[in-house]
């Protein structure tokens, strides 16, 4: 039997890279699929490519608007009678450049997008299952980055963002382990999709010396961490990073 028959789940940054790799991984395994991103066209992008359609929900959501955030939940309130009880949070931006260089607007940006936009999925998402009598339980999944841990150069705002939300999520697992919703944060490496290929070569090539296994990660095998965190298979998995990275760090 599909390990995730008829759960609801919701992932943003569905329409690119990790978020549509791990939507088409839940849809193997027989999840409901609510693709969310700031693009609509690419969440029904996504959508298109998932087995039995209709199905799955494709959603224009911009995390950084909490007013947004609260209308998705409406909005998937009425199709599916439910709030999703597995939260995937991997939308996220750079704007890399230099400490001393980098515009205050940028390191908003970075934090905006990837720091609260996080929180206002989790709260958003997690009042919702938290209201609920009884709780049904939940697995939230949030995407930070190994960049957070060795602090790349030049990525200043990513690196504190990413910081945060590994800290924003244990500290969720912490409050929200009374309503068995359990809260795992996974630490990417290099992972070829479009938010590296405006890196250079020469970069690339440098950061391949220092991994192990010699090659980028694959977003699907970022995807096959988030079902496992997603399903009974990890139920005493709660609080935990996760470093995915081919042995970089
Ligand atoms: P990606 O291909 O750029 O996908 C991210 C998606 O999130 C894009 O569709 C993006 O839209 C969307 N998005 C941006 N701002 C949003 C907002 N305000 N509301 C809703 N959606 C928004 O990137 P990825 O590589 O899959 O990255 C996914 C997550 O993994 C990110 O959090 C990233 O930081 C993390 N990560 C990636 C790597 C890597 O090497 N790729 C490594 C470590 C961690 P736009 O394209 O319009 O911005």
């Amino acid at each position: 039997m599909p390990a995730l028959l008829g759960k609801l789940v919701l992932v943003t940054g569905a329409g690119s890279g990790i978020g549509r790799a791990a939507c088409q991984l839940f849809s193997k395994e027989g999840a409901k699929v609510i693709a969310a991103d700031i693009d609509l066209n690419r969440a029904q992008n996504t959508v298109a490519l998932l087995n039995d359609i209709d199905e799955h929900l494709p959603l224009q959501v911009d995390v950084t608007n909490l007013q947004n955030v609260g209308l998705s939940l409406k909005k998937i309130m009425k199709r599916f009678s439910n709030p999703p009880t597995v939260v995937v949070n991997s939308a996220g931006i750079t704007r890399d450049n230099f400490l001393l260089k980098m515009s205050e607007e940028d390191f908003n940006a970075v934090i905006n997008t990837n720091l609260n936009g996080t929180f206002n999925i989790m709260q958003t998402f997690g009042n919702a299952l938290a209201n609920m009598d009884p709780s049904p339980g939940g697995s939230f999944i949030n995407i930070a980055s190994i960049a957070g841990k060795i602090a790349n150069i030049g990525q200043s705002n990513y690196n504190a963002s990413k910081v945060g939300v590994e800290a924003l999520t244990k500290t969720a697992a912490k409050e929200w382990g009374k309503f068995n919703i359990r809260c795992n944060v996974l630490l990417p490496g290099f992972i070829r999709t479009p938010m590296v290929e405006t890196v250079p070569d020469k970069v690339i090539e440098g950061i391949l010396r220092q991994v192990p296994l010699r090659r980028m990660g694959k977003p699907s095998e970022i995807a096959e961490v988030i079902v496992f965190l997603a399903s009974d298979k990890s139920s005493y998995v709660n609080g935990a990073t996760i470093e995915i990275t081919g042995g970089f760090f």
